[in-house]
């Protein structure tokens, strides 16, 4: 195996380890949150630290709780408000105020397959 090969198996082993400290640090938050809101938000923190340094996305799962300018961990109803409004889900942070915008294109394209898989059915 070239050393290059090495590197690259290294590097993608260490991605691997760093999406799975976000899922664990994006699950404790949640858990932890009804209780210590601040140590939420701490755990938020480090998630964004460890994607940050090892250059990876923000798993879809966790992309959108969490503000984008506050760092507070988003728990609708709660922290954030969520709205559906012109093909988009509207997010607003209540901590912060901050507004983010996420449009939902994959799940009305996800939906229209279902429906044609659907019609092929009956
Ligand atoms: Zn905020």
């Amino acid at each position: 195996m070239s050393r290059r090969f090495m590197r690259q198996k290294g590097q993608r082993e260490r991605k691997r380890i760093a999406g799975e400290r976000i899922e664990v640090l994006f699950t404790l938050a949640e858990r932890i949150f009804p209780y210590e809101p601040e140590l939420a938000d701490r755990y938020v923190e480090i998630a964004l630290a460890v994607q940050r340094k090892a250059k990876i996305r923000m798993p879809r799962k966790w992309k959108h709780r969490y503000c984008k300018k506050c760092r507070s961990l988003l728990v609708p109803g709660v922290t954030a408000r969520v709205r559906l409004r012109d093909g988009h889900v509207v997010t607003r942070c209540l901590i912060c105020g901050h507004t983010m915008r996420h449009p939902y294109i994959r799940e009305q394209k996800e939906r229209r397959k279902k429906r044609t898989v659907k019609k092929t059915y009956f």
